[in-house]
C-alpha cells in the first residue's frame, strides 16, 4: 500500500491565510522534496500577501520585495490558491478534515489591542491599524474616515506601527506620490492640516519597541523637525542597569539615536514631531460634541520588576496634551476562528512549536499554526521564516509517525466543485496574476510601483465575474 507522502498518496495540506506566515509555510513544505505534498492556500481577500500588501508602509517598498519569493513558491505545480474564500463561511473545519491530512492556520492578528481608557471611542480616536489598512487600500477599510483637517495628532505606542503612522502624517504628499499608497489617502494627505504630531511612549527610550532603522528615518524627514524632551530621554538608573546587563543591540542603538535627537534644534520645518517617553494616556478627552480635544497623560516612573524587566508605575504628575486626532497603536490582536481552539488571554491559537493543543496540552491531530496567530504580533516579516520552519518540521514528523487526519475523500476535485458552489467568485493565483499585471501596468504609467485595486467588486468585474 502506498504510504502518505508518496506520489501515489500525496500529503494534502490546507493553509489558511496568505501572508508571510502562510507563504513561508509553503516554501518550507516545498523544501521537503522527499515528501509529495499538495498545498491549497485559502485567502479571504481576492489578493494574497496579507500585511505585506495591507500593512507594510507604502514608502517601504523594499520590504515588499519578499513577495517575489512568495510568487516563486506559488509557481510550484503542487500549489493552488483559493482567494475570496473565507474560512468559517465558504469552507469549514469539517470540510478540511474531509479533504486534507493537515491544516495550517496562518491568519495573523486581524484586529487591534484596546487601550481600555475612558474616551477611547470619541470621534477622532482611531486604531492605528485601521489607518494603516485604509491608506494601504485594504478593501474592508476603504470607507474609514480620518479628519485630517485638524492640526494636532497623538499616536499612542512606541512600536513600528506608531512610527509608520507618524511618518505617513509627517511626510510631504510629494514624497508619497511615487509609492503604492491609495489615491484617496494621498488626496486626503494633500489636504491635511496636521502639522503637530506626538508619539507617546509609556516606557523609556531603552524599552521602545521600534527598530533602529525606523526611528533613525524619523530624523531624516524633509518637512519635519523632531523633538524629544531631555528629562525624558536621559536614562534612569534602572534602565541603565538593565540595558548594560542585556546588551540589547537594538535598544542601545535606539537610545543613541534618541539622544542625538535631544541635541537637535528646531530648524523651522513645516511640521513638528515630538516623541515623548514615560507618559501613559489615562483618558482621551472629548469636547461637548464628543470630539477628541486632548489626551490626559500621567507621568511614569520606571522600576525593575521581579522578572528583571523594566516596568513603569504612574506618578502624580498629570497633563493634558491638546490634540484633535488620536491613533491608538498598542499592538495587533489575534481573532478566534470558528471551531478552532483559542487562548483568549494571549489572543493566539494555543500550540506547542506549531502543533495546536487543547487545554490539557495534548495535540489536536492534523492542526497547526504559523505566524502571529501562533506566537502573537511580534517580530519583522523574516521572523515568520523560522517560525514556519518549526511548524513544518512538526508536520513532517507527524506524517512519519502516522499522526494525521484521515480524510474521507481521496481527491480534492470534489472539493473544488463544492467551493465553487459556495463561492462562485473564487479567485485563483492566475486571476491574481492578471490583477497584479493591471496594477503594475497602471503604476508604470504614473511612475509608481503599482496602483492598487481597493474594491472587491471592481476586481471581480475586471476578472469578468
Ligand atoms: P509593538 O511593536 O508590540 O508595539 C506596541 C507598543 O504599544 C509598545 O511600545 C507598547 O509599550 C505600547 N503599549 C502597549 N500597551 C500600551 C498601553 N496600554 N499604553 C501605552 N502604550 C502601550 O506593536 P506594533 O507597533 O503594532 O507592531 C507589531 C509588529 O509589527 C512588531 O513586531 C513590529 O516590529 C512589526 N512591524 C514592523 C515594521 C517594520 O519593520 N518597519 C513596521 C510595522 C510593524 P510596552 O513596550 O511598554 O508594552
Amino acid at each position: 500500500m502506498a504510504h502518505l507522502g508518496s506520489n501515489d498518496q500525496p500529503l494534502r495540506v490546507a493553509i489558511i491565510g496568505s501572508g508571510p506566515a502562510g507563504f513561508y509555510s509553503v516554501s518550507n513544505l516545498l523544501k521537503h522534496a522527499d515528501v509529495c505534498i499538495e498545498m491549497d492556500m485559502y485567502e479571504k481577500l481576492p489578493t494574497p500577501f496579507g500585511l505585506v500588501r495591507a500593512g507594510v508602509a507604502p514608502d517601504h517598498q523594499k520590504y515588499k520585495s519578499v513577495t517575489r519569493g512568495y510568487d516563486k513558491s506559488a509557481n510550484a505545480s503542487s500549489f493552488r490558491f483559493f482567494g475570496n474564500v473565507e474560512f468559517g463561511k465558504h469552507i469549514t473545519l469539517q470540510d478540511l478534515r474531509a479533504y486534507y491530512h493537515q491544516v495550517i492556520f496562518a491568519t495573523g492578528a486581524q484586529t487591534d489591542r484596546p487601550l481600555d481608557i475612558p474616551g477611547e471611542t470619541a470621534t477622532g480616536s482611531h486604531s492605528a491599524t485601521d489607518f494603516v489598512a485604509w491608506y494601504n487600500g485594504h478593501p474592508e477599510f476603504t470607507d474609514r474616515e480620518f479628519d485630517l483637517s485638524v492640526r494636532s495628532a497623538a499616536i499612542i505606542g512606541l512600536g513600528n506601527v506608531a512610527v509608520d503612522v507618524a511618518r505617513i502624517l509627517c511626510k510631504e504628499p510629494e514624497e508619497l506620490q511615487s509609492t503604492d499608497i491609495t489615491d484617496y489617502a494621498l488626496d486626503a494627505l494633500r489636504h491635511s492640516n496636521v502639522d503637530t504630531v506626538y508619539i507617546l511612549g509609556r516606557r523609556g527610550p531603552a524599552q521602545a519597541a521600534f527598530t533602529t532603522p525606523e526611528i533613525k528615518e524619523m530624523g531624516e524627514l524633509h518637512a519635519t523637525d523632531v523633538h524629544v524632551q531631555a528629562d525624558e530621554v536621559e536614562l534612569d538608573a534602572v534602565s541603565r542597569a538593565a540595558l548594560a546587563e542585556s546588551g540589547d543591540k537594538n535598544a542601545i542603538k535606539n537610545v543613541e539615536v534618541i539622544n542625538e535627537f535631544a541635541q537637535w534644534q528646531a530648524s523651522g520645518k513645516r511640521k513638528q514631531l515630538t516623541i515623548r517617553f514615560l507618559v501613559s494616556p489615562t483618558e482621551i478627552v472629548a469636547d461637548a460634541d464628543g470630539r477628541v480635544s486632548g489626551v490626559r497623560l500621567v507621568r511614569n516612573a520606571a522600576y525593575r520588576a521581579e522578572d528583571g524587566s523594566v516596568r513603569v508605575k504612574p506618578t502624580t504628575a498629570e497633563e493634558v496634551l491638546p490634540v484633535q486626532l488620536v491613533f491608538r497603536s498598542v499592538g495587533y490582536l489575534g481573532v478566534r476562528l470558528p471551531d478552532v481552539p483559542f487562548d483568549a488571554a494571549a489572543a493566539v491559537i494555543p500550540n506547542r512549536e506549531g502543533r495546536v493543543v487543547d487545554e490539557q496540552g495534548d495535540a489536536h491531530i492534523g492542526m497547526y499554526v504559523a505566524g502571529w496567530i501562533k506566537r502573537g504580533p511580534s517580530g519583522v516579516i523574516g521572523t515568520n521564516k523560522t517560525d514556519a520552519k518549526e511548524t513544518v518540521a512538526c508536520m513532517i514528523e507527524d506524517v512519519r509517525d502516522g499522526n494525521c487526519w484521515q480524510p474521507a475523500h481521496s481527491a480534492v476535485s470534489d472539493l473544488i466543485a463544492l467551493l465553487r458552489s459556495r463561492q462562485p467568485d473564487l479567485v485563483t493565483y492566475d486571476d491574481w496574476r492578471s490583477l497584479d499585471q493591471i496594477e503594475v501596468q497602471k503604476g508604470l504609467q504614473a511612475d509608481r510601483p503599482r496602483v492598487k485595486f481597493t474594491d472587491v467588486s471592481e476586481m471581480l468585474s475586471v476578472l469578468e465575474r
